[in-house]
């Protein structure tokens, strides 16, 4: 084990030697939730960690200061582009200053190992050098900003299912190869200030716990010269935590560490000089986002020099529309032709109610801009109608616009109340929606027992007839209608305290209502705060029963009418979240029978996938056009219009293989047995696995098309290289088409022999390049030398094996143009 001083600068080390053990290990743990404690004798102050990565939440969860809400990851690494990527982390990193944050928690960097996975829209790819080379643009934008940036989960955090407890078995090769290369990249191309140590454990040991990968390979071998922080509450010792590496325990003030810490140092369990190491990291980190020498945040209005510090909308709603992948186009029906469409019919349940981000800690409140159906009458310049199609959500939907007033102030809304359990009223305020989250803490009194939330609104039906009404939260729920108790109920704390911010407990009653007859309605609600772990949410929904077979009839009337029908489906609220995984991939809900039934009333039906990982999609071959744009983020309305009439090229390449059938994935269920997560596939996960099967995805990875089209004419490599060398290779290529476009180039690496345990070719160069009709364009990449390697369990290096080597070159793993012999010497 190392001395504990692993490569922390002395500079920061003279700050700790004026420091009590006790004032060291107090900083060791955060102050709250979020903040870190500051200390005089240092002149350090506070720092502000927040979560992202698709965002920055700021302070709070608050409605009154909004965050801009960015393309899920998996969305960014759809743009396989490394430089737009650096630029909108960049703007990222200014908005995160400017909300007086130090530290932002992200990027997400674990593999997607498969598409049932929670979580897998928070991650960019099932590719290990994809993720590398999107993680690394990301961290240096957001650091570039003077704000530090954390990977996520060290490591294998690749399933949702009992992720505080099961133990990942991997294989060291298969962690040096698939899973830990993203975190070394960051590490070792992009400085990356933090690393947050997972839940789960790896091979035996817990993340936060685990000597062999903190101490011994990201501090020792990786030289990573920055902080590692836990998961939140991940930690559950005192010496072997501190002993292996983690340097900080979050969130505070309790947890493990503190006077337990304090009292193993002096009984000889922790040496000091241990201590010292972590708190001279944390002093590194507080030096580079300027939180030393008495530092304020500033004003950040004054720093940034912008009005609202949020990110550009033009820069968001390109790169957005870069991340949408076309996936079939057969007809050239996309893009609409100008002049072409006088009357659109919008369909689906995410058309009425988009699915803008995935579930979690990953949530930011996103600014509103304009929807879809406005965005489209604006782009088109035609008559769009929107019809819903079917019913998928697993909460009782949030009222429609318009539907609902605070009813003291009259604006639009609710009207919360928290009360004390003396009843005396503590804070009291008209609130824009009926979806409230205090993701940060609640107001201290709803800690208190007897203390409630109390949601009132009035509320004006659109629609005669059956209605149903649905209040969510943890603890106790209370409804009245027009003064009247009509229902009562205690909801359980689900497993995962995040799982109840994202599908939390419902009561439903149905309500029998008369079109713009008001009704009060008041949900009273005693949460459960300390089942969740300190975090409280609750929510009112309420729409009328309109059953599935008239909603579905009426869109194909619509359809039928229609010039082009654009159906939007996808997850619904809730399919997709952290804290748990999905249990199929099939569309939520009848969608998957509405597209077919659309298809058949309008052929020029495009659709138009909302969701964070792949879907099935039995009617691919029955539709004119179908559109991948994940959890798209605020801009989706904007972006998707600009696509649909062709003013840019959904520009998105599949980060993640799209199967035809569940069973055709290589690793469908990440769902431990007996607490242990095997990876069985070893190597063979995403493309790997379906390469090495012969199995044929519905969509490959690194499939996507473009509005133009592209000839390949020439792959130059050098024709032999030495181990460890890099490989540069050109390509060339034409614009064959008859407009200006852009095209991702993508080298593949096969290796000399055919060993079924191995993939028989790997990502190993991309780049994304732009040319006018008709002209050629040079690519130039480099393959780094490990695409030639592998890593050697038994004495435990890098590897290369002589022979060889094909250098593939095309538009994805599976349509692959040029290529050309490497010897490995
Ligand atoms: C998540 C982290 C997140 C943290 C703080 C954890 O449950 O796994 O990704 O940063 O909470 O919200």
């Amino acid at each position: 084990m190392s001395s504990g001083t692993t490569g922390a600068p002395s500079e920061e080390h003279a700050l700790v030697a004026r420091l009590t053990l006790e004032q060291k290990v107090r900083l060791l743990t955060g102050a709250d939730s979020w903040l870190l404690h500051g200390e005089e004798a240092v002149r350090l102050r506070p720092m502000l960690l927040s979560d992202g990565p698709a965002g920055v939440r700021g302070k709070r969860f608050d409605a009154s200061d909004p965050s801009t809400s960015l393309p899920a990851p998996v969305g960014l690494a759809s743009t396989w582009d490394v430089d737009l990527v650096e630029e909108l982390a960049h703007a990222l990193g200014r908005e995160a200053r400017h909300k007086g944050v130090d530290v932002l928690l992200g990027p997400t960097v674990n593999i997607v190992r498969t598409p049932l996975s929670g979580r897998g829209f928070e991650c960019f790819s099932e590719d290990p050098l994809l993720t590398s080379r999107i993680a690394v643009a990301y961290v240096r934008g957001v650091q570039a900003a003077g704000v530090a940036a954390t990977v996520k989960h060290y490591v294998a955090n690749d399933s949702e299912t009992e992720r505080r407890t099961y133990d990942a078995r991997v294989t060291e090769h298969v962690l040096r190869e698939v899973y830990l290369p993203p975190f070394e990249a960051c590490v070792a191309e992009a400085d990356v200030a933090l690393v947050m140590a997972a839940y789960n454990s790896v091979n035996g040991a817990f993340m936060t716990a685990n000597p062999t990968l903190l101490h011994g390979l990201l501090k020792t071998e990786w030289g990573f010269r920055g902080v590692v922080v836990s998961d939140w509450s991940a930690t559950t010792t005192t010496a072997p935590s501190a002993r292996a590496g983690l340097d900080l325990v979050m969130p505070g003030p309790r947890g493990p560490w503190g006077d337990q810490l304090v009292a193993s140092v002096r009984a000889g369990k922790v040496q000091e000089s241990e201590v010292d190491d972590k708190v001279a990291r944390l002093l590194g980190l507080a030096g580079r986002v300027g939180a030393l020498n008495g530092n304020s945040n500033g004003d950040p209005r004054r720093l940034m020099g912008a009005a609202d510090g949020l990110i550009d909308a033009d820069l968001l709603r390109r790169v957005t529309a870069r991340s949408f992948v076309l996936l079939s186009n057969p007809r050239s029906l996309l893009p609409l032709k100008p002049g072409g469409v006088t009357r659109l019919a919008l369909i689906g349940p995410n058309a009425v109610e988009p699915q803008l981000q995935g579930g979690g800690s990953v949530r930011v409140l996103p600014v509103v801009r304009p929807g879809l159906a406005d965005s489209l009458r604006d782009a088109v310049d035609a008559y769009v109608t929107v019809d819903q199609g079917c019913q998928t959500s697993a909460t009782v939907a949030l009222p429609a616009d318009g539907t609902m007033s605070d009813p003291v102030s009259g604006k639009p809304g609710v009207r919360l109340q928290v009360r004390a359990a003396d009843g005396t009223v503590v804070h009291d305020v008209p609130f824009p929606t009926s979806a409230a989250t205090w993701w940060d803490g609640l107001p201290d009194v709803v800690h208190q027992p007897g203390s409630e939330v109390v949601m009132s609104t009035r509320y004006r039906p659109a629609f005669d007839g059956r209605h149903v009404l649905g209040a969510a939260g943890v603890g106790v729920l209370r409804i009245f209608i027009d003064g009247a108790e009509i229902a009562e109920a205690t909801t359980p704390p689900p497993r995962d305290a995040v799982e109840a911010l994202s599908r939390p407990p419902e009561l439903r009653v149905p309500l029998d209502l008369r079109a713009g007859r008001e009704v009060d309605v008041r949900v009273e609600h005693r949460p459960n705060a300390r089942g969740l772990g300190g975090f409280a949410n609750m929510r009112l929904g309420i729409v009328p029963r309109h059953d599935d077979d008239s909603l579905i009839a009426a869109a194909m009337v619509a359809a039928a009418a229609a010039d082009v029908a654009v159906v939007v489906v996808g997850s619904a609220d809730g399919t997709e979240s952290e804290g748990y995984d999905r249990d199929t991939m099939a569309l939520p809900g009848r969608q998957d029978e509405l597209v077919s039934r659309v298809a058949s009333a309008n052929p020029n039906t495009v659709v138009v996938v909302n969701s964070g990982m792949p879907v099935l999609m039995p009617w691919a071959g029955d539709v004119a056009a179908i559109i991948q744009v994940w959890f798209p983020g605020q801009a989706f309305g904007e972006a998707l219009a600009e696509v649909l009439v062709g003013a840019v090229e959904p520009g998105g390449r599949l980060p993640v293989s799209i199967p035809r059938t569940e069973a055709d994935a290589p690793v469908l269920r990440a769902q431990p047995e007996a607490g242990e997560l095997v990876y069985r596939e070893g190597l063979l996960v995403g493309y790997r696995g379906y390469d090495r099967s012969q199995t044929e995805p519905l969509f490959c990875f690194g499939h996507g098309l473009g509005y133009t089209e592209w000839s390949y004419s020439s792959l130059a490599a050098a024709g032999s290289i030495a181990p460890g060398e890099d490989l540069p290779v050109t390509v060339s290529l034409r614009n064959t088409g008859k407009r200006a476009g852009r095209e991702v180039v993508q080298v593949y690496v096969e290796g000399p022999d055919d060993d079924p345990a191995r993939p028989r070719r790997i990502l190993a160069a991309f780049a994304s390049v732009g040319a006018p009709a008709g002209e050629v364009v040079e690519a130039r990449l480099v393959v780094p030398a490990r695409s030639f390697a592998r890593f050697d369990d038994g004495s435990g290096e890098w590897a290369w094996t002589a022979g060889t080597y094909t250098v593939r070159a095309g538009r994805s793993s599976r349509d692959l143009r040029l290529e050309a012999e490497v010897v490995l010497r």
